[in-house]
């Protein structure tokens, strides 16, 4: 129920406009985000490696509805390729684009167009780029922009949500190799006919997509903090003979830094998801969204002022 809430209110801009301009925000941010630029980026970056850990990088911007915001997006993407390149950063780093943002709500080819340029710098860095999974009315166009872009891009990276009913199905069709493939549990708020909507049954379907994703041939990225989940994932590596190097742990910056250090202290190799830039509001709903004691420390934050 707050779930729905909180997610219902990342969609409205009157809500929005309160949270953002709020003084308190910018301690609760910076938990989850840790910065706008790309210096901040870079930063978080070099902190991260020192720590063993790999980054894929999002320029945070979403559901954009005019062309010279998709633009601004891509070029913010160009630009922190070229810096990584330049600071030494780029190998082992990934970058993670929302298609909306890119303009997908208003203009497909335009969306896939953006994302063709940013795998471009992103190959020429010599890094990787990884499209994230929006509300499951983009799916199939997200899934069909993927196929565009690994015709001359192979390494381009795919999200998908263990809450659709559908995403066993696409794990089959993408565990190929090559196939480099993200498994989360899924962020938005989705209808029943085409989303399990208690936790177990999301739980017992992200199992079934991580079986056929790490007993096939592609790379897969498993993305959680669960703890249940992280201990079969560990176990399901052992039993399909998977080296460290043959798949990967991920998880949010700011959540649980405790268990990217002991995983990677393991040997397992650990990428944190780096959300960077001044839209961070959507974003932040939705990690407030998945757990209710982060609610209760963004409302200590507004009533200790
Ligand atoms: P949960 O059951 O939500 O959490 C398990 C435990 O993890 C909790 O008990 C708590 O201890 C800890 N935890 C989880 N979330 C938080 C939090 N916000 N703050 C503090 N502790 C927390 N979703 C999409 O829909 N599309 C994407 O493209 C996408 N990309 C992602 C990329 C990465 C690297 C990660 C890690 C997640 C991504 N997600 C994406 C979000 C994902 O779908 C889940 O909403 C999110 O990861 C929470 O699910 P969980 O598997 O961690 O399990």
């Amino acid at each position: 129920m707050l779930r729905s809430v909180i997610l219902a209110a990342s969609r409205s801009s009157r809500v929005e406009r309160v949270v953002a301009t709020a003084p308190f925000s910018r301690d609760v941010v910076r938990r989850f985000v840790p910065g706008t630029t790309t210096d901040d980026a870079l930063r978080a970056t070099r902190e991260l490696a020192a720590g063993g850990l790999a980054v894929t990088l999002d320029y945070l911007g979403e559901d954009t509805v005019i062309p010279e915001q998709a633009v601004e997006i891509r070029d913010a993407y160009l630009e922190l390729l070229t810096a990584l390149s330049a600071a030494n950063l780029a190998a082992g780093a990934d970058v993670s684009v929302k298609l909306s943002a890119l303009g997908q709500k208003f203009d497909e080819q335009l969306a896939y167009e953006h994302a063709r340029s940013i795998c471009v710098a992103a190959s020429e860095a010599g890094t990787t780029l990884t499209l994230d999974m929006e509300d499951h009315t983009t799916t199939d166009s997200t899934l069909d922009i993927l196929t565009k872009l690994r015709t001359d891009f192979p390494n381009t990276g795919a999200v998908l949500q263990a809450y659709l009913r559908r995403t066993e199905a696409d794990c089959r069709e993408l565990a190929t190799a090559g196939s480099r493939v993200r498994l989360c549990k899924g962020a938005y708020s989705e209808p029943e006919s085409v989303a399990y909507q208690s936790a177990l049954e999301v739980d017992k379907s992200y199992v079934r997509c991580m079986n056929i994703l790490m007993s096939g041939e592609g790379y897969p990225m498993l993305a959680t903090h669960d703890p249940r989940l992280i201990t079969i994932g560990a176990d399901r590596a052992r039993w399909f003979d998977r080296a460290p190097e043959e798949f990967e742990f991920q998880m949010l910056y700011g959540v649980r830094p405790d268990e990217h250090a002991r995983l990677a202290g393991e040997g397992y190799t650990v990428r944190v998801y780096v959300p960077y830039g001044g839209q961070w509001y959507g974003y932040l709903m939705r990690r407030l969204a998945e757990r209710p004691a982060n609610v209760a420390f963004f409302a200590r934050a507004l009533t200790s002022r």
